[in-house]
């Protein structure tokens, strides 16, 4: 159980996770979530930090999939202004959305990584389908009430864990 709730990596922020270190860790899909690892729950729509980091990773050889658990809605209209592909309501840690994902990186498990930041639907969910799995500090702790009794649950396995600057 320990192990499955272990992450590859833990970085304080996806925006500063670089491509060239994806790749010397033979990454080349990311499967991102998107409540409070790109934005944070409330806000509506990408930003330019958004924007950019997607457009960067892609031209630099990396391919990228949304996978939230979100409703059809709010997962629709954050990542079509992005052109990214999406899947909602993915259930997370279960495989389906996982599996669609994977299929449509057309890579295999070892050079794809799920960014995200929760340890019971991320990281647990990657782990169970053999990906890289990089967890990241939530955005904004302002989160709807099952989030929060979830953060608990999640703190007796991120104490004394160093969150990178750079990864
Ligand atoms: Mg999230």
């Amino acid at each position: 159980m320990i192990n499955l709730l272990t992450p590859d990596a833990y970085v304080g922020s996806i925006f500063n996770i670089t491509p060239d270190r994806l790749k010397s860790n033979g990454i080349y899909g990311l499967i991102l979530d998107i409540d409070n690892t790109l934005v944070a729950t409330h806000v509506r729509a990408a930003d330019k930090k958004v924007l950019h980091f997607i457009s960067d990773m892609n031209a630099q050889g990396i391919k990228t999939i949304v996978v939230s658990n979100g409703r059809k809605e709010r997962v629709e209209l954050f990542c079509r202004p992005l052109g990214i592909e999406y899947v909602y309501k993915a259930l997370k840690p279960l495989g389906r959305g996982f599996d669609i994902a994977i299929e449509k990186l057309k890579l295999p498990e070892n050079q794809i990584a799920i960014i995200g930041d929760q340890l019971f639907t991320d990281v647990l969910g990657g782990r169970l389908k053999g990906i890289h799995t990089i967890l990241i500090k939530p955005i904004d702790l302002d989160e709807p009430f099952l989030i929060k009794i979830k953060r608990i649950f999640e703190k007796p396995f991120l104490t004394n864990k160093q969150y990178k600057d750079k990864f």
